[in-house]
Formats: structure tokens, sequence, C-alpha cells
């Protein structure tokens, strides 16, 4: 699934460029309605504040892995949040100690918050009762107790959090690339590959199981788009080991091609229509040849651009 077209630029954060995708919209709609509640206000308190400290949760979970990959000058290439959590973009890791840091820093963040909300959670509790004993018949003596309620299941979220990236260790989930790193330790890269790839398609089939058991869609997609990963990996072990190989030495900025230099060095606004579909061109060729890491930033930003422009024309 291409998720990076089908997504919003939310901004550049700590220099990384931040996306959603539409879906999450979607999913935050659905879920306002689902809870039933009848008024804007708690539509706000009940469903639409705790989305945002969840996903906000999550984003600092992506960028705990993006700061151990920039740790170890592994290139980075973004976030992207969707229903189904969120994904860092970056090269890949060049030693199994890499790996496993790199894999194990969001779910340490994740376990921080979950610390966090309790202290939170308790420090809400704790005024809110003061408060309740000095001014008992103020109408602001929901507040505290609201946040307790919400930094309390903020809290538990984080625990569900942790424990599913973990404990199922099927890539690319975080588990199963903390697996990844331990056999690549012992077995070598190419045969932990695709020892991780079998052991995901087991994670995958207990996980749509128990997806039925506890009638959960959103388990069921994370169960097949686990499977549809592992499956592609099994199906040709050595290309993806290829492609693993070539992005963990993409250089961090590559030198644009000569040819296209030229053409990339104008400002996209101001260019021809046609020379604007010639770098394009170039670039997306670039892309087919070399895989996406293959862009500088600069390369990556002309893209991004010229693309926008050039959706407006059609
Ligand atoms: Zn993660």
């Amino acid at each position: 699934m291409d998720l990076y077209s089908g997504s919003f630029y939310l901004g550049r954060w700590f220099q990384e460029e931040v996306r959603v995708h539409w879906t999450m919209i979607l999913a935050v709609g659905y879920f306002i309605l689902r809870s039933g509640v009848d008024s804007f206000a708690k539509a706000m308190l009940w469903v639409i504040v705790p989305y945002v400290l969840l996903f906000g949760s999550i984003l600092a979970h992506e960028f705990g892995h993006i700061l151990a990959m920039r740790y170890f000058r592994i290139p980075t290439y973004g976030v992207i949040l969707w229903p189904l959590g969120g994904l860092a973009f970056g090269g890949e890791a060049r030693r199994p100690k890499e790996e496993f840091v790199v894999a194990a820093a969001g779910p340490f963040v994740t376990l921080v918050l979950m610390g966090l909300g309790h202290l939170l959670a308790w420090g809400s509790y704790q005024v809110g009762v003061e408060l309740v004993h000095r001014y008992p018949f103020s109408k602001y003596i929901w507040i505290f107790p609201y946040f307790g309620a919400i930094f309390h299941q903020f809290a538990w979220i984080q625990l569900y959090l942790f424990v599913f990236n973990v404990a199922v260790m099927a890539f690319p989930m975080d588990g199963g690339r903390m697996l990844f790193a331990i056999l690549w330790y012992f077995k070598g890269p190419y045969r932990a590959l695709i020892l991780s790839a079998k052991i995901a398609i087991f994670f995958a089939f207990l996980m749509v199981g128990f997806a039925f058991y506890i009638s959960s869609m959103m388990l069921g997609l994370i169960a097949f788009f686990i499977w549809s990963q592992a499956s592609a990996i099994l199906q040709n072990p050595e290309l993806f080991y290829q492609l693993r190989a070539m992005s963990s030495y993409a250089p961090i900025s590559p030198s644009p091609s000569k040819d296209s230099t030229s053409l990339l060095s104008q400002n996209p606004e101001e260019m021809e229509v046609e020379d604007l579909k010639r770098a394009i061109d170039l670039l997306l060729d670039k892309i087919e040849r070399n895989g996406i890491h293959s862009l500088s930033q600069e390369e990556r930003e002309f893209l991004f651009k010229a693309n926008e422009i050039y959706s407006k024309w059609n």
C-alpha cells in the first residue's frame, strides 16, 4: 500500500517530515459516531482529547525510533500516522546492535509515557480531592477528576501498546525487529530475515484467530499487514535481502545525477510545463532504479513541490 501519496503533510517537526494518512480522519469520525456522544463538548472531551493524546504518544514513540536512527547516523525519511499506528521511515541498520536499539527505542518511549500517565493521573486525583474539600460547589469541580480519568486511561493504553509492540514478535512490529536483531547476531542477516518472516506468519495466524475471538477488525487488519509483508519476503528473500543491504549503505545525502542538476536547481513554481515534467520523470526514474532512499533531501522536496503544482494543472 502506498501510504505516502494518501497522506497529508502536517509539518516538519524536529527536522522530520510528519504526515497523516487520510484514513485517520475517517477513523476518528467513526469513533465519534460509535461513542454515541450527543454534543460537541462531549465529543471533544471523550473522543478528541483522548485521541489527540493517543496519537501524540504514537508520534513520540516513532520519534524514539527516529532519534535512535539519527544516533547511529542512519538516514531518516519522516513519520506517517495511520489508524494502525505510526511508521518511522529510515534506512536499514548496518549492525544487529543498531537494529536492536532502533527497534527498542520506540517501546522504551511508550514505557516512559506510561509512567508519566500514571503520575499525572495520580496528581490530578490528589488535586481534585483537595479542591472538592475547599470548593464543594464550584462548577469546575469536574476538571481534575476528568483529567485523572483521561490520564489513567492513557497510561493503560500505553501498557497495551507496549505489550502489543513487543510481545508480537512479528516483523515489522518492534518485537519482531528486536527478535530479528538477535537472530541476525547469531545466524547472520540472511537466515535471520527468513526465520523472522516465518515467525511473523505464525504470529499473523495466531492474531487472526484472536481477532475473530474478540471480534476486532483492527487486529485482523494488522494481522493481514504482517502476513502480507512476511509472505512477500518469503516469496523472494534474496530480493529483500538485497534491498535491505542497498538501503543500509545509502549515503545520507547522495548527490543528484548530472543531467538532473540543472533542472532541479530551478524553482518548480517558475518552471515551464515541459521542464517540470522532465524533472519529475528524471526523479521517478531514479526512484525506480535505485529506490526512494537514493533521493537527496533537496530532490525529495523538489518532487513533492512539483507534484503539488502538477496536480493543480490536472
Ligand atoms: Zn515502534
